[in-house]
């Protein structure tokens, strides 16, 4: 028979029109079979807050301006990304707010067609003035972190005021479409326990969802001690008890961190973030970029990638598609924060990106 009748998925060989489009061997694909297709960008490390598990409260060395990726060169990592299975953004930082006309950067990566799911995590605070310009330049998903509803509590976390803005930055945000806005709360024993259930209840009665997240040692301080961790199992009960029981919730993604509960009178959702007492390592399917340029295969990975060096050293994409293959390869079975050999990053969370 000739090839003329054949179609192209019955060919045993590639054809010089298969060349060049993306194919299974070009995915990001590291030794336990896990693909990657989610890169989280940070687009700065500099903060209008100092969040106690995050930065330190005083002389913070930030990134020269000069050593940030710029837009152009944050799309270009992007485009090259794409051929190797990237689907899906998350702007970060350090706030990413703080860095100007980040809307800018929203609508170049929008415009590529196979990023068919950008989102930014902030703090909230520019957020009013920012959520219209991000909205519009085609951002839908949006996360703001507050972890106390107490506007004391809120200081004595963040070190900075602010809180009044942060709920303004929430409103502003569902007022101009995204839906739902997500909150992130990190949980600490000893400090937020009191927070939990209004921070729920403000989900139910406002139509936010609220994420849980357990502390993790990525503190600038190197303050964590797992004791200070409010375990995820602990959360659950106590919103069960005193609010309503919680269920879990149908057709969850096994790649998502959160594991998901609607409270079974039907009123609100809830995500658990259970990074230390049950990691998600083995369903893990990001990989970072800081931003001064540098990959990382891993939020606790101790070795980084210098793309920043080969994107303004006239590097070829081919030559940068296979580092950040190596890359991918090279990433470890998980975290081991729940051994003894757990190393912390020498960069905080604020530096890498979270
Ligand atoms: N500045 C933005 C914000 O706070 O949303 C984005 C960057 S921040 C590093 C990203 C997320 O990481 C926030 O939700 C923050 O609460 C969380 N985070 C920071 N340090 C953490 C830690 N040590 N353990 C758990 N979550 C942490
Ligand atoms: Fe800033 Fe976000 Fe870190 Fe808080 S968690 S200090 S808001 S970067």
């Amino acid at each position: 028979m000739s090839d003329l009748g054949t179609r192209a998925w019955e060919r045993a060989e590639p054809t010089t029109e298969d060349y060049g489009k993306p194919f299974m061997a070009e995915q990001l694909i590291d030794s336990f079979g896990r693909i990657h297709t989610n890169l989280r960008i940070s687009v700065t490390d500099r903060c209008n807050i100092r969040c106690f598990y995050c930065m330190p409260a005083e002389n913070v060395q930030f990134m020269d301006r000069k050593d940030l990726l710029t837009f152009e060169e944050i799309e270009r990592f992007v485009r090259i990304s794409v051929p190797l299975g990237l689907t899906k953004i998350r702007l970060t930082g350090g706030e990413p707010l703080v860095r100007r006309d980040l809307h800018v950067l929203v609508k170049m990566l929008a415009a590529i067609p196979q990023i068919h799911d950008i989102g930014v995590t902030t703090n909230g605070i520019l957020l009013a003035e920012q959520a219209e310009d991000l909205w519009n330049a085609g951002l839908r998903r949006i996360n703001v972190s507050l972890d106390a509803l107490d506007p004391v509590k809120f200081k004595e976390i963040t070190r900075r005021d602010g809180y009044e803005k942060v709920l303004e930055g929430i409103a502003a945000a569902q007022r101009v479409g995204f839906d739902p806005v997500k909150i992130n709360a990190v949980s600490i024993r000893g400090m937020t326990e009191d927070e939990i259930i209004p921070l729920a209840n403000f989900a139910r009665r406002s139509g936010v969802e609220i994420r849980f997240i357990e502390f993790m040692p990525l503190d600038a301080d190197n303050a964590w001690e797992r004791e200070k961790v409010l375990f995820a199992h602990e959360i659950i009960e106590k919103l069960s008890q005193e609010i309503c029981p919680l269920i879990p919730c149908p057709g969850q993604n096994p790649h998502a961190p959160a594991t998901e509960f609607q409270f079974e009178d039907g009123i609100g959702k809830i995500g658990l973030i259970a990074s230390v007492s049950r990691p998600f390592c083995m369903n893990c399917d990001r990989f970072r970029i800081t931003a001064d340029g540098k990959l990382r295969n891993c939020l606790f990975s101790l070795e980084e990638t210098d793309v920043r060096g080969m994107l303004r050293g006239g590097v070829a994409d081919i030559e940068i598609a296979s580092a950040i293959r190596a890359s991918i390869a090279a990433k470890k079975e998980g975290h081991e924060i729940n051994t003894a050999r757990y190393i912390q990053p020498d960069r905080p969370m604020y530096s890498i990106g979270g």
